[in-house]
């Protein structure tokens, strides 16, 4: 075959010799301009579709090089890429393109200018506009909740969030009210909230109760609900002394199913079911339990002064537990009981 341009001898492509057939051609295009979306709230950018956190320089050449196309039949092995700015928001974007067309070796390069375009993402809209699907109350088992469980769980619930909407975007807390009683949160989806619930009923042993309320319609004509949470914290915290069933216990552990409890009187470990431990009295908050002043020490027992009287008390402690000055105790029914 020959070239039909140049007359040269070997294989031809319509009719032309490699060579004659690239010349002049435009291998790559880009469009004259590409917009480039960014959230005027977060400043994520949308690329191919998405909401992404991406540094400036990065998004302003994906979105230039999302742009490009090339001619049938050539493969773009790699492209480099040189954005120059022209104010803070135009990019010109020069695209040098390797590549394979039809077994050769192919060099190319063509140019866009990236308009940087405000805009407001999906989950910032809603959030910007209070959307919420489903609100979490925070209660107390009988008395109010105190400030301190109250700030502890509204910590536990904006980590928590905060760690699950780095991965995924529809995450956010809407608002934290407080209310007669307790903490309401609104959370910006149903399985969101459901999730919080439970965790805090395996964290706490606190009681959930789901209720919904029809709201209207979806798009797609579906009844649209908002759901309610209820979450009643109990009264005890981990490390409380507790009473159960008569005698006295330090409440040691909350598990999934059940609690774990060491009585103060053998210092043996059992577990209680979860619906047994609505039963649980608290005797003495962790926070409250008695500090008492060690005399001396054995194996199996110490000599402390007792915390209201300061007469000595001989009290019993766990093999191997380790005992520095002074030692946690607990006064039931006038009785000194060490607390593990
Ligand atoms: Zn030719
Ligand atoms: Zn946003």
């Amino acid at each position: 075959m020959f070239c039909v341009k140049c007359g040269k001898e070997g294989e031809t492509f319509d009719g032309l010799c490699i060579e004659c057939f690239l010349n002049g051609k435009q291998l790559i295009t880009m469009p004259h301009h590409v917009d480039l979306e960014r959230c005027a709230n977060c400043e994520e950018f949308r690329i191919n579709g998405h909401w992404v956190a991406t540094p400036l320089k990065e998004a302003v050449e994906d979105a230039a090089l999302s742009s490009m196309a090339a001619i049938d039949g050539m493969r773009v092995v790699s492209a480099g890429v040189m954005t120059e700015e022209k104010d803070n928001r135009n990019f010109t974007v020069k695209a040098d393109v390797d590549g394979k067309l039809k077994g050769h070796a192919v060099r190319s390069s063509a140019e866009t200018i990236v308009r940087v375009k405000n805009n407001v993402c999906q989950r910032c809209s809603r959030q910007l506009g209070n959307y919420y699907e489903a609100t979490i109350q925070i209660r107390a088992g009988s008395k109010e909740l105190s400030d301190a469980h109250r700030d502890a769980t509204v910590r536990y619930i904006r980590d928590r969030i905060e760690n699950m909407a780095a991965t995924n975007r529809g995450i956010f807390l809407t608002k934290v009210e407080e209310v007669q009683g307790g903490v309401d949160l609104y959370v910006s989806s149903t399985s969101l909230g459901r999730t919080l619930a439970k965790e805090l009923s395996d964290a706490y042993g606190a009681e959930t109760k789901e209720s919904s309320k029809l709201i209207g319609k979806t798009e797609d004509g579906n009844d649209m609900y908002r759901m309610t949470y209820l979450v009643r914290m109990p009264e005890y915290h981990v490390n409380d002394v507790v009473i159960f069933e008569g005698e006295a216990y330090k409440l040691a552990g909350i598990g999934k199913g059940n609690g774990k409890l060491i009585k103060l009187s053998d210092l043996r470990e059992s577990s209680i079911r979860r619906s047994q431990m609505s039963s649980l009295r608290v005797h003495t908050r962790f926070s409250e339990i008695i500090k008492a002043t060690v005399v001396s020490r054995s194996e199996n027992e110490i000599q402390i002064l007792h915390p209201y009287n300061y007469s000595t008390v001989d009290v019993k402690i766990p093999k191997g537990a380790e005992i520095k000055d002074t030692a946690d105790v607990a006064v039931i029914d006038g009785i000194v009981f060490f607390v593990p």
